[in-house]
């Protein structure tokens, strides 16, 4: 009898840690994941959330035999989901809509998010890659809902606020974020940009305490009609750098004005992190950490940071990218897959 007991207790805990272990993805139950993925001058970032939810904005290149669809499954395998739910095309120019059929191909999509119809039908690549998601979307495989400033993303475990798309930005602040930007002070603006760019889907992400900012490839102009004279998104603890860190865009309205601890640039080696943005980035109060998915040539010593914040240094194709994972009191974990080395951040103040 005493034995039948025995082995009826070893029996349930033996239940419960089965349940422990197969109840969520890889990772703690409670943290949010975001993978910068390196696609070599192009966006591709994957959230997921601690209920197993997962958006990822753009899909970077196509061709490359699958590279960056491959680099973005790899990254979806770490992560332990075998299906992304939400797929945001930022725009579509090539390296963000690119590799959406390759993408596809290779892992279960469940809803595309974009900005609405393609504007720029004069630009050849442009086209390309709006009707290679046309035919996508044709094959009635996936939902397809298209976004404006102000709605909300449907997705579980972190909220996904959108701030500028279609060539508008926020009409009204969001909650607690209505703020006087004192860096809206006139400086030389860069040349108008006023392609795809200028549509791009941009969002803030808030779980818990922790803030995000990332407004695609969103050109300078339109940087300030979202900052000034009031900052309608408020401050954020990370800052993916607009538009790859091309000077086009990254303005100090933005970046001092959204004052991040930590920013990360999704530049290539030849792509963005133009000096004059880099140090925009560099001089912004209060920054504890900048992270570069490249070595910028074009920067040189003077404007790229120590190597522990690269991901990828000299020209190999190394495909090495950044895994954050966050914790709903803000604090969060910065891993450069390069070096195994793990930035950690605290709560925000
Ligand atoms: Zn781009």
């Amino acid at each position: 009898m005493k034995l039948a007991r025995y082995i009826f207790k070893v029996f349930v805990v033996a239940i419960f840690f089965a349940q422990c272990l197969s109840a969520a993805p890889a990772g703690s139950a409670k943290t949010l994941q975001i993978y910068c993925i390196d696609v070599e001058g192009g966006q591709a970032t994957l959230f997921v959330t601690p209920q197993g939810e997962s958006l990822l904005i753009d899909t970077g290149w196509d061709g490359f035999n699958g590279r960056d669809a491959d680099r973005i499954v790899a990254a979806a395998k770490d992560a332990g989901i075998s299906k992304i739910d939400y797929v945001l095309i930022t725009h579509y120019h090539s390296d963000h809509v690119g590799g959406a059929t390759q993408l596809a191909a290779r892992i279960p999509v469940g809803t595309f998010i974009d900005h609405g119809e393609n504007t720029e039908t004069n630009d050849a690549p442009t086209m390309a890659g709006w009707s290679a998601y046309q035919r996508l979307l044709a094959t009635g495989n996936y939902k397809r809902i298209s976004v404006k400033p102000g709605e909300t993303l449907p997705i579980k475990g972190a909220e996904f606020v959108i701030v500028n798309g279609d060539g508008k930005v926020l009409e009204r602040p969001l909650s607690n974020a209505r703020m006087k930007n004192e860096n809206c002070k006139p400086v030389p603006q860069p040349a108008a940009d006023h392609t795809e760019n200028e549509f791009s889907l941009g969002l803030v992400m808030n779980f818990g305490n922790l803030r995000l900012v990332d407004l695609g490839d969103l050109p300078w102009a339109k940087e300030l009609e979202l900052m000034c004279p009031l900052n309608k998104i408020g401050k954020a603890d990370i800052l993916i750098a607009t538009h790859h860190g091309f000077n086009g865009s990254g303005s100090p309205a933005l970046v001092h004005g959204v004052v991040p601890r930590v920013a990360i640039m999704e530049n290539g080696a030849k792509k963005g992190a133009s000096p004059s943005a880099w140090d925009i980035v560099h001089s912004s109060p209060g920054l504890s950490a900048f992270y570069q998915l490249h070595w910028s040539e074009e920067g040189g010593a003077a404007h790229n940071s120590p190597a522990e914040f690269l991901a990828n240094i000299g020209g190999q194709d190394s495909g090495n990218y950044f895994k954050i994972t966050a914790r709903p009191d803000g604090s969060f974990d910065v891993l450069n897959s390069r070096t195994g080395k793990t930035g950690s951040y605290l709560p925000p103040k």
